[in-house]
C-alpha cells in the first residue's frame, strides 16, 4: 500500500463577516451580520460574527427571524469583490506550501502537502503555521482539518472552530467522526440524510457499518460513495487549478429498460440525455466546449467518443446534435444499445470564450436559448416531465428507466 497522503482542509471562519470587520473594525464590537438585502425584512443572513452567533443568529435565516433573536443586530450589505480579492490572497499563502491547492469555495481549500512535508514539518505544524500567518497577514481566522483524505480533512476543519487545528488519523477517526450525524459529511444533502434516517442510519458510524449493497439499493451509486467516505476510503486527489478545469463536466446516463434498436428510439434517448445536460449547464451558468458520448451494448462492450465544439454551448439541441453525429460515426446502425451517456465537458463560465459565428445568426441562438430557459422554468414550477420536448413525445423508452445516480 502506498504511503498515506497528508491533506489539509482550510476553512475561513465566518468569512464574509470577518472581511467586513477588516474594513470596519468597530463591527467586531457589536453583533453584526452580512445579508443579501439589508433593507428588506426578507433578506437572508449570509454570515454573522461571533457576537451575533451568541444570540443564536444563523446563516440562511431571514433578517426578520434574526432581528427577533437580536434586535440590535447591525446589518451590512455584502462586498463580493473584496471577498474574492482576499480569498485570492489567502490561497496565494496556501500556494507557498504546495502547488496542489484546490479551492472548494470562496473560503475553503484543500491542500495536499504530502510532497512538502520534508520542507515544512508535519501536517499539524503546517496547519498551525497557516492559521498564524492568515491571522497575522490577512486578519481572518481559519480552522484546519488534517487527515489522510479530503473528506476527513473537511470534517476535521468543521470539528473545532474558530482558529483551530483538528487532526483526523487512522487511529482516531472512529472515535471522533463516527458519533457525528451523517449530514455533516460532504455531499450528503438533506434528502439523502432523510432517506438514511428512515433505515436507522443516523451517524457516520452507522453509515460505515451498513452493508454497502444496502446503501446502493437505497441511494444508487451515491450510496456506495457515501459508504466509502464513511470508511475512510476516499482517494480523490487534490487537484491543481488546471486539473480542476479539465475534470469539470456535467453528464447524464441511462440504462434503458429495453435495448434501443431503432433510430427513432436512439434519437429520443440522446435528446432526453442532452436535455438534462443542457438544463444542468444552464442551472450552473456554464457552457461546455466538449461533448462526450458513451454507449454500452447488451454484452457490456463500451465505446466512448468525444469532440470539441467550435464554440461553447449550453443548448440541449446543439449537444444532442453533436452526440448524434458521434453516434453515427461510431456505432453501426441497428446494433442494440443498452446504456448511453451524454456529457458536456471542458466547462467555461457563462459567456466566456464565446466566438462570433458568421454562419449562424446570433439572434436565432438567443431565441432558442430563451425557449429552453422558458421550458426549464415551467419544469421548475410543475416538476420534471411536465414538458416533453420534440420526438420524446412519441416514445416511451424513458418511462420505466432505472434512475441514474446523481453524477456530480
Ligand atoms: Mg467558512
Amino acid at each position: 500500500m502506498a504511503a498515506d497522503r497528508t491533506i489539509l482542509h482550510c476553512d475561513c471562519n465566518g468569512y464574509y463577516a470577518s472581511v467586513e470587520c477588516l474594513f470596519r473594525p468597530e463591527l467586531r464590537e457589536v453583533p453584526m451580520a452580512v445579508c443579501g438585502d439589508p433593507d428588506s425584512r426578507h433578506g437572508i443572513i449570509l454570515a454573522k460574527n461571533e457576537l451575533a452567533k451568541r444570540y443564536g443568529v444563523v446563516t440562511a435565516e431571514t433578517i426578520w427571524q434574526a432581528k427577533r433573536k437580536c434586535p440590535e443586530l447591525t446589518l451590512v450589505a455584502p462586498h463580493h469583490d473584496a471577498y474574492s480579492r482576499i480569498s485570492k490572497q489567502i490561497n496565494e499563502i496556501y500556494g507557498q506550501y504546495t502547488d496542489r491547492v484546490e479551492a472548494f469555495s470562496i473560503d475553503e481549500s484543500w491542500l495536499d502537502v504530502t510532497g512538502s512535508l520534508h520542507l515544512f514539518g508535519t501536517g499539524r505544524q503546517i496547519a498551525d503555521e497557516l492559521r498564524r500567518r492568515i491571522r497575522e497577514e490577512i486578519g481572518v481566522t481559519i480552522s484546519v482539518g488534517v487527515s489522510f483524505n479530503k473528506v476527513f480533512a473537511k470534517l476535521g476543519s468543521d470539528y473545532k472552530k474558530p482558529d483551530a487545528t483538528t487532526e483526523i488519523t487512522r487511529e482516531n477517526y472512529r472515535d471522533i467522526l463516527f458519533p457525528l450525524p451523517v449530514r455533516d459529511m460532504i455531499f450528503i444533502g438533506h434528502r439523502a440524510a432523510e432517506t438514511l434516517q428512515k433505515v436507522g442510519v443516523k451517524t457516520i458510524g452507522d453509515l460505515a457499518g451498513t452493508e454497502m449493497e444496502k446503501l446502493t439499493a437505497l441511494l444508487g451509486k451515491a450510496g456506495q460513495t457515501m459508504w466509502r467516505y464513511a470508511n475512510g476510503l476516499d482517494d480523490a486527489p487534490v487537484l491543481r487549478p488546471d486539473e480542476q478545469e479539465a475534470a469539470k463536466s456535467i453528464g447524464n446516463g441511462i440504462t434503458f429498460a429495453h435495448n434501443l434498436e431503432t433510430e427513432q428510439d436512439v434519437r429520443a434517448g440522446i435528446l432526453a440525455l442532452a436535455d438534462t445536460v443542457g438544463r444542468r449547464l444552464r442551472r450552473h451558468k456554464v457552457k461546455c466546449t466538449v461533448v462526450q458520448l458513451q454507449i454500452k451494448d447488451p454484452d457490456l462492450k463500451v465505446i466512448s467518443r468525444q469532440r470539441s465544439l467550435e464554440r461553447p454551448t449550453d443548448l440541449s439541441g446543439e449537444i444532442a446534435r453533436e452526440a448524434m453525429e458521434l453516434l453515427c460515426e461510431a456505432w453501426p446502425k441497428g446494433k442494440p444499445i443498452r446504456m448511453m451517456s451524454v456529457t458536456g465537458a471542458g466547462l467555461v463560465g457563462e459567456g466566456a470564450a464565446e466566438q462570433l459565428n458568421l454562419f449562424d445568426s446570433g439572434e436565432d441562438r438567443a431565441r432558442r436559448g430563451q425557449l429552453e430557459q422558458a421550458l426549464d422554468a415551467i419544469e421548475g414550477r410543475f416538476g420534471r416531465g411536465t414538458v416533453r420536448r420534440g420526438s420524446l413525445l412519441n416514445s416511451d423508452i424513458m418511462s420505466d428507466r432505472k434512475r441514474p445516480g446523481e453524477d456530480r
